[in-house]
């Protein structure tokens, strides 16, 4: 056999596993219907407005997009109130994560800081990149660590990442606590927080971070058109952040990756003000009701901000997980982040919501 050698770091990284198809359970347990409550997507599928800019823009795909997406970045400046050179947007927001590291972190030398069981992105794109991570514990009950954080942060800590509302454990953290840790942060170190839910945070001036972009100018805001937009599978996400941090990426990416089709569905998106409140209306009541019902059965229920639950059930969870498959119902088992004891699952519409309870009912 040849054996081709990569990196060491990257020969050692294992590959991500994703779950059966929605076709391949169907088939394995000859089913009709299959619900998908694994992914946090939008349970409205895609607003109208969105599918209809994607057709009528099909005619345009053999051009190049406009490098940058000055005007998706300008529309999301207006949306949200700030400057438009403080938007970098990219191909999700995961591309903004892998760009922040490559634009700040020196490989071999800085680190990236942040806590356990979390999103695995963080890891993944800093062993691409050649930079070291570090996670510190959770505090008591999942909750973010963020004494702990900013206590770890040493000369080399390139970058902090905090989820809010978590993934996937749902909580967020209130504004004026974050300030406090912004506070504590060095300057030269970037605090990352990724906002890839916090649409759904109730009330959403409690959780408002863009006010502080100015006062502490190493703060990046990561957000998304995956989750209340429900572009998902177009691969659009944005970053918030000082004009001069974006102006070093913007010369130093790759052009073009995020392409013509994915921009205009979400510049449609962000005027389909009734998809949106939708959205938010379906997750926060099906939030209510999960939290609820589990709880009325003896289940643990974090109290989630997010479009999901993270919980555990009276009965093993791996368990519990291929019973719900094999009644069709997909979910996401958390062992993965090192959390075999819980599930998360997220909310569908009100009938998958309704289906769901129900089975899960008669298993526990
Ligand atoms: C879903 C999610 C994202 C969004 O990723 P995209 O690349 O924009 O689809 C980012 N961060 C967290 C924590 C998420 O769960």
């Amino acid at each position: 056999m040849s054996a081709i050698k990569v990196r060491p770091d990257v020969m050692e990284t294992k590959p991500y596993v994703p779950g059966l198809t929605i076709e391949e359970i169907k088939e394995k347990y000859g089913l009709d219907t299959v619900i998908k409550l694994a992914s946090n997507e939008n349970p409205l599928g895609a607003s109208p407005i969105a599918q209809k800019a994607i057709i009528s823009h099909a005619p345009y795909i053999f051009r190049y997009p406009q490098n940058g997406n000055p005007r998706l970045n300008k529309a999301i400046a207006k949306r949200i109130g700030v400057d438009e050179k403080c938007i970098i947007s990219g191909n999700g927001s995961d591309e903004v994560i892998d760009l922040l590291l490559r634009v700040k972190a020196q490989p071999g030398q800085d680190e990236v800081l942040t806590y356990e069981s979390c999103f695995s992105m963080y890891r993944l794109m800093s062993r691409l990149c050649g930079i070291s991570f570090r996670q510190v514990p959770r505090d008591a009950g999942h909750k973010q660590p963020l004494k702990a954080l900013a206590a770890a942060v040493t000369d080399k800590t390139a970058i902090v990442f905090i989820t809010t509302p978590d993934n996937p454990t749902g909580l967020a953290v209130p504004a004026r606590e974050l300030r406090e840790i912004a506070s504590l942060i060095p300057a030269q170190t970037i605090l990352a927080i990724d906002e890839a839910y916090i649409d759904f945070a109730t009330p959403a001036k409690e959780y408002d971070m863009l006010s502080m972009l100015n006062e502490f100018p190493n703060i990046v805001l990561l957000r998304t058109f995956s989750k209340a937009y429900g572009l998902a599978g177009m691969r659009i996400g944005y970053g918030i952040m000082s004009p001069e941090l974006a102006d070093y990426i913007s010369r130093s990416r790759a052009p073009f990756t995020v392409s013509i089709l994915a921009e205009e569905a979400a510049v449609a998106v962000l005027s389909d003000e009734a998809f949106y409140q939708k959205t938010l209306d379906v997750v926060q009541r099906g939030r209510k009701l999960f939290t609820d019902e589990l709880r009325a059965i003896g289940c643990e229920v974090l109290d989630s901000q997010a479009n999901f639950i993270m919980f555990k059930p009276t009965r093993n969870a791996a368990e519990v997980f291929d019973e719900l498959l094999k009644r069709g119902i997909i979910v996401r088992p958390l062992k993965s982040f090192g959390l075999a004891d819980y599930i998360r699952v997220n909310m569908g519409t009100d009938y998958e919501n309704k289906i769901f309870l129900k089975t899960l009912k008669e298993l526990l």
